[in-house]
């Protein structure tokens, strides 16, 4: 089982990681694509801005005219397909010129049909072979067909005055796009997985930040669970020896009876214990309005001091209460808190031997009402005093044990004083006693108009 648990632990922590890089590798993803593809569609777009000013200055240079009495095409001032150097880049791969009747006039680069079968517009096609036209080769124009046989074509029909004159039909390499999206690939398939690993570190680094409050409060159960069962094993053991030694053959009828009330007075104090921690598991979180009552605190504590009082005549201490003059309204729960107090002027008895003091005072610091119990008792041993509010903690459990406790009175009376919102705080030192102190918060229920400082 022990070993079941901490697999348990680190079976979550991947888990939590892997879901963890799961949702955020699929928004990494998508958002990759969603670039990637809008990079594409920008590429393409400004590609074809590009190709369509082409085919303008190229329309530009067509001449349309009446030669020797006939209507004649010019196409000697156009870039490409006329005598015209090239005045932009050389991507284009070829060009042609169409009559008006679809029939091919003049051409650049790859043999074109003799009539025109294309829709006018945008095209993007594979080109099969490298191009080996000698015209090309005069020209100079070097192309990247044999790399990248995707093009971009564009065919418009070419008017002037409002007449059509021709169609005239260009395509250029798209390897420079490519190319572009080629890079974008490169740095998307070698990003995304190097992000992908950081997301899992970091899932793997937050699984374990999530899983640590937990494990933790695992531990603290466990360690809870095995002392509460070590304490009911002990007097459980106690009930079976009594009841062995009462079952003995010829029985003493006084023997009998001594065992009967052994074994009561430690059923007695195992239901105290599981009274305890019962108490322990249900009073957790914060105190509901509901559950506050506005007191007077100072009339609320004199029961608790006449008590007290009869205690230390009985136990031979020196029990005193100081009080502040006005008067103190708190909200709280009274039986809680009445628990809260008792237990820690029950150890302040306990803790003291005959002889010695023991002092309640009631103090207002800011806006905190402070409760505060003092003995000259045994104190506490200064390694001790970080644990003594922890469950089933025993500052020398053999101390304690002779006084009859089971280590959890400080931390119920702790939870109590949280429950309100409170503090509490331990002050002591071997040999010269202790000061257990109870701060509570006004609030509005009760009334900050006493919270005055009269320290
Ligand atoms: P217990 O029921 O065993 O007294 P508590 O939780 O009340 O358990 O206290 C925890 C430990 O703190 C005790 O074992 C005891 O040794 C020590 N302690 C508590 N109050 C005092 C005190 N007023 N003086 C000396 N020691 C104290």
């Amino acid at each position: 089982m022990r070993s079941l648990i901490p697999n348990m632990f680190s079976r979550s922590r991947r888990n939590l990681a892997r879901w963890f890089t799961l949702s955020m590798g699929s928004i990494l993803v998508s958002f990759a694509t969603i670039l990637y593809f809008l990079e594409a569609k920008e590429q393409l777009r400004a590609f074809d801005q590009e190709l369509y000013s082409t085919t303008q200055m190229m329309a530009a240079g067509v001449e349309d005219g009446l030669y020797q009495e006939q209507q004649r095409i010019s196409l000697e001032d156009v870039p490409i397909l006329g005598g015209e150097a090239l005045p932009f880049d050389n991507k284009i791969i070829y060009a042609r010129w169409y009559t008006p009747k679809k029939q091919l006039l003049e051409f650049f680069g790859v043999t074109p049909s003799e009539q025109l079968n294309n829709q006018a517009g945008f095209q993007t096609i594979e080109l099969n072979e490298a191009p080996k036209n000698s015209h090309e080769e005069k020209e100079g124009i070097s192309t990247s067909v044999g790399q990248s046989k995707l093009l971009r074509q564009l065919t418009v029909p070419v008017f002037q005055d409002k007449q059509l004159i021709g169609y005239l039909e260009i395509a250029a390499s798209l390897a420079p796009v490519e190319e572009t999206l080629w890079t974008l690939r490169l740095f998307l398939i070698i990003g995304v997985p190097i992000t992908l690993s950081i997301i899992g570190l970091t899932g793997w680094f937050l699984g374990g930040m999530a899983m640590q409050p937990i494990h933790e409060s695992y531990e603290q159960l466990q360690r809870f669970t095995a002392n509460a069962s070590h304490e009911l094993r002990t007097p459980l053991q106690a009930i079976r020896n009594h009841a062995q030694f009462g079952l003995l053959e010829p029985i003493d009828p006084d023997q009998q009876q001594n065992s009967l009330e052994n074994i009561d007075q430690i059923a007695e104090s195992m239901g105290m214990l599981i009274s305890d921690l019962l108490f322990l598991a249900r009073n957790e979180g914060q105190l509901k309005p509901e559950a506050l009552e506005l007191i007077n605190l100072v009339n609320w504590l004199g029961a608790l001091v006449e008590e007290y009082t009869h205690l230390a005549k009985a136990k031979n201490l020196e029990f005193t209460s100081v009080f502040p003059e006005q008067l103190v309204m708190l909200a709280i729960n009274p039986d809680l808190m009445r628990q809260a107090v008792k237990n820690i002027l029950s150890n302040a008895y306990r803790y003291t031997s005959s002889g010695g003091k023991v002092r309640l005072r009631v103090f207002i610091m800011s806006r905190w009402v402070v409760i505060e119990v003092q003995d000259s008792g045994i104190g506490i041993p200064e390694a001790d005093l970080p644990h003594i509010f922890e469950r089933f903690y025993r500052v020398d459990s053999v101390r304690s044990r002779h006084t009859g406790g089971f280590g959890l009175g400080l931390a119920i009376a702790q939870q109590i004083v949280q429950v309100h919102g409170g503090q509490i705080i331990a002050i002591s030192r071997l040999g010269e006693g202790s000061t257990f102190q109870i701060k509570l918060p006004f609030t509005s229920k009760s009334s900050p108009s006493q919270a005055i400082n009269t320290e």
